[in-house]
């Protein structure tokens, strides 16, 4: 199961993996937004890093607490349509904890769900879009199917399928976020926030092994 501490630890994994990626993501937003996926992200990852470091050698006391770090974290430290969008998952996932020592699997698929609620309810993209909700609609659908796996399988799943979902939305005509500005134009780019939400899943699965 996860604790506040394997949790903790999950986040540095995913901000060691975003600032690997960090040139990466930027190229990907070049593309088709303003060029600061990458910053945005690699800023709001490290700031969750610092924040972590700060409470050292202590870690909040549920991963409710380290979620809601995480996520004030992200609203506070990044601009741009990721931050909050992001900032939002966290929140809406913490909120999903509770008071849980533990994180079980059925928990688990349930805070993914809320993320993906919190996602959408503060975006409004719907599937197909070209957005982050491409990556996650998909990973929280195999999580759900994995729901009575152990942790590191329902997240591998999840991360598998966020693959794939960003995969997707190579071929789709952006609704949403500065991408759409493009309109048709935008086609044949994978999305940099679908690719950044595949990386911080593929991360945390990774963690969990
Ligand atoms: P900005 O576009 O403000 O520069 P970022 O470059 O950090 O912010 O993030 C862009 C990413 O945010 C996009 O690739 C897309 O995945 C996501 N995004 C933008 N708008 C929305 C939205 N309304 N709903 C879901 N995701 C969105
Ligand atoms: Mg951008
Ligand atoms: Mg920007």
């Amino acid at each position: 199961a996860c604790t506040a501490e394997t949790l903790a630890a999950a986040l540095r994994a995913a901000a060691a993996v975003i600032a690997g990626h960090r040139g990466e993501l930027i190229d990907l937003d070049r593309a088709i937004g303003d060029a600061d996926h990458g910053e945005n992200m690699d800023r709001g990852f490290a700031a969750i890093v610092s924040a972590l470091d700060a409470l050292a050698p202590k870690t909040p006391e549920t991963p409710a607490a380290v979620m809601k770090l995480a996520a004030t974290t992200l609203i506070s430290k990044v601009g741009g349509a990721a931050g909050p969008l992001y900032g939002t998952a966290f929140l809406r996932a913490s909120v999903k904890l509770g008071d849980a020592a533990e994180v079980d699997g059925p928990l688990l698929v349930e805070a993914l769900r809320a993320a993906l609620e919190g996602v959408q309810a503060r975006g409004k993209a719907v599937g197909g879009d070209a957005t982050m909700v491409d990556a996650l609609i998909p990973a929280v659908s195999a999580a759900e199917e994995a729901a009575g796996s152990d942790i590191a399988a329902i997240l591998t799943a999840a991360a598998d399928a966020a693959d794939k979902g960003a995969e997707s939305t190579v071929d789709l005509v952006p609704r949403k976020g500065r991408a759409s500005y493009l309109g048709e134009r935008a086609k044949g780019h994978l999305d940099p926030g679908a690719r950044s939400t595949a990386l911080v899943l593929r991360a945390f699965a990774e963690a969990a092994r």
